[in-house]
This record gives structure tokens, C-alpha cells and sequence, in this order.
């Protein structure tokens, strides 16, 4: 089994949407899919992403049938914050993680791990969301997004992960809304640093194929 940790330059950049259709591609390709969100803030009635990513797991992997939302979202907070905040007085009960992570990567080939917000959202007094690529043994996939901004969101992002050594992929989830802005600001430039940059999603294939490439080296 291997795991993709998916993060972000930011909150709602679109991991959940990113992990969707990473689930339906390597699915497509014969891969047996899992999903885990580890920690989830923000949850009144309904756990969102959590029950996206359940019901993904559940129609492309058969073994995924008596997972519960429990499983592959083992931590909750009501407040929609960073976790260190969202938990107030509360302990990270990392044996709920350990115990739902084991139980889901007996399930899959390719477990996607989604984080919550960006790399350096804090969980507690000692660990980061980043931290968790390496708690997993994950390859990283960055998320970044298409808007004004991005491309200082993005070098910092990757400057992070570089620092710290993390091995990582990192692709544009392009909205819509946000192409003819993109194509005009962001794309000339990323050409030029980045030569051909992964854009969603056109790109599916390219960062399927590279993404294969991390595991099976
Ligand atoms: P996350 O917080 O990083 O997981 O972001 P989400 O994946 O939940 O995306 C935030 C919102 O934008 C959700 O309502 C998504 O359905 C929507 N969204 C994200 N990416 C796309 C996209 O490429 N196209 C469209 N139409 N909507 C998107
Ligand atoms: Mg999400």
C-alpha cells in the first residue's frame, strides 16, 4: 500500500475535489482506492469532506463497504479552525489515527490522505499538518490554486516542503472562473520557472503517471 498526502496552499483550494478525481483515476486504472481525512474541523451534523470521500471509497472499492465515517475520519471538532484552536482543552487522540489509518490501508493500493487546510495549519503544541506526510510516509501532492496570488502562495508552499525534505508533486486545481484570469497572469510565468506545470484537469494523466512513478521508485 502506498499513501498521497493532499494538501493545499490553502483552505478550500480543492483537495477534496483534487481526491475525487484522483479516486475515479486510479480506480479507472485498476487500482484498489482508499481515502482518509485524519482530522476534520468544522463538523456540526455532517462530517462534509469525510462523507464525500466515504461514498468515493465505497462506489470504487468494494472492500470499503463496511468502512464508517468513523474510519476514515477519526477525529472531529465542531469549530471551523486550524485544530490546534478547533480542540480547545482537548488531547489529539493520535491512537484513534494510528487505529483507523491501519484498518484502511489493509484496504487499498493507494490510500489519499487529505490534510486539512494548508501545510502549516497547526494540530497541537508539537506537530503541524505537514507532519503528518512523513507520520504516514506519504508523498506529498500540493494543491495550489488558479486565483491572483497564487504564485507566491505556491513558491512558498514548495519552499516548505524543499526545507524539509519532503518528497512532493504539486499541481493547479483550475476552476473555471478562474482560467481566462490564469492563462493571462499566472501561466507566462509558471512557464517560464516551472516549464510545464500540472494544471487540473487537463493534466490528469501527466500527474497520474508521475505519481506512479514516486511509488513504484
Ligand atoms: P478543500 O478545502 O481544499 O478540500 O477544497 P474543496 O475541494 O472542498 O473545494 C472547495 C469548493 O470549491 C468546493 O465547493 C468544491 O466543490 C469547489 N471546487 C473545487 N475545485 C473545483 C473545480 O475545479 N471546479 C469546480 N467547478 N468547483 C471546484
Ligand atoms: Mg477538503
Amino acid at each position: 500500500m502506498k499513501s498521497f498526502f493532499i494538501s493545499a496552499t490553502n483552505t478550500n483550494v480543492g483537495k477534496t475535489y483534487t481526491t475525487l478525481m484522483l479516486m475515479e483515476f486510479f480506480a479507472k486504472k485498476g487500482y484498489k482506492v482508499g481515502a482518509f481525512k485524519p482530522i476534520e474541523t468544522g463538523v456540526l451534523d455532517r462530517v462534509e469532506d469525510g462523507e464525500k470521500l466515504l461514498n468515493k471509497a465505497k462506489e470504487l472499492n468494494p472492500d470499503f463497504q463496511d468502512i464508517t465515517i468513523e474510519d476514515i475520519v477519526p477525529i472531529t471538532f465542531t469549530l471551523p479552525a486550524a485544530p490546534f484552536v478547533a480542540k480547545k482543552d482537548q488531547k489529539i487522540d493520535y491512537k484513534k489515527i494510528d487505529f483507523a489509518f491501519e484498518k484502511l490501508k489493509k484496504k487499498c493500493d493507494v490510500l489519499f490522505i487529505e490534510g486539512a487546510g494548508g501545510l502549516m495549519v497547526p494540530i497541537d503544541e508539537r506537530y503541524f499538518m505537514a507532519d503528518f506526510a512523513k507520520y504516514f510516509d506519504a508523498i506529498t501532492l500540493l494543491v495550489s490554486h488558479g486565483k491572483l496570488g497564487c504564485i507566491n502562495d505556491t513558491h512558498l508552499s514548495l519552499n516548505f516542503l524543499k526545507q524539509k525534505k519532503l518528497p512532493h508533486l504539486w499541481c493547479v486545481n483550475l476552476k473555471d472562473s478562474d482560467k481566462n484570469s490564469f492563462l493571462k497572469i499566472t501561466f507566462p510565468y509558471y512557464r517560464y520557472y516551472f516549464q510545464n506545470p500540472m494544471i487540473l484537469p487537463m493534466d490528469i494523466e501527466t500527474l497520474y503517471t508521475k505519481m506512479i512513478n514516486f511509488i513504484q521508485h
